[in-house]
């Protein structure tokens, strides 16, 4: 018999995405078979960057990594994760900080939905300090962002310019 492939979705802003994130993601890929990067666009969220500049980059920066696919999400992960019959969630977990809100993200996500299960993969010690806010404060000041970030990633962001 076949085995069932183990699917793993990894959501997040990803505005921009980071050496961080494709840490996580490489990573993840040796726990699964196939991770689905999901794209958020929460509206109290102010983005730098717009759901379709996110999600290029992010197909930029994996596309050689055939074990990965992208793809928006349009509303709340339940729901998302309840029509596609899915339940397992990645999320990157740095320094004391990223605690309480994963905390209380997963457990208000289980109150939702109690087949959902996260995963928290720590960072590498040498991304733990790094995150997309530091990333769009170098962005915004003309910053040298090539340590933070892929080189797809940084080629989608000169070329788009600053606005
Ligand atoms: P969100 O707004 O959903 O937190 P982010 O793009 O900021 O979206 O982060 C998505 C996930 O990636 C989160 O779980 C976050 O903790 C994780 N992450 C971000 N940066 C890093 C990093 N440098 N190392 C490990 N995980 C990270």
């Amino acid at each position: 018999m076949r085995k069932k492939e183990k699917i793993a979705v990894y959501p997040g802003s990803f505005d921009p995405p980071t050496f961080g994130h494709l840490d996580v993601i490489n990573r993840s890929l040796e726990i699964f078979d196939k991770i689905i990067v999901l794209i958020s666009d929460n509206k109290n969220k102010n983005y730098m960057f717009s759901k379709d500049e996110r999600f290029e980059m992010v197909k930029e920066m994996t596309k050689d990594i055939e074990k990965v696919s992208v793809e928006n999400l349009p509303g709340l992960l339940v729901d998302y994760l309840k029509k596609k019959k899915m339940r397992i969630v990645i999320r990157g977990l740095r320094i004391t900080s990223d605690f309480d809100y994963e905390f209380q993200m997963s457990s208000l996500n289980r109150v939702l939905y109690p087949k959902i299960e996260t995963i928290y993969i720590i960072s590498d010690i040498k991304y733990i300090l790094l995150s997309s806010s530091l990333v769009r404060e170098l962005i915004s000041n003309n910053g040298d962002i090539s340590k933070f970030v892929p080189p797809e990633v940084e080629k989608f962001i000169k070329n788009r310019g600053v606005r």
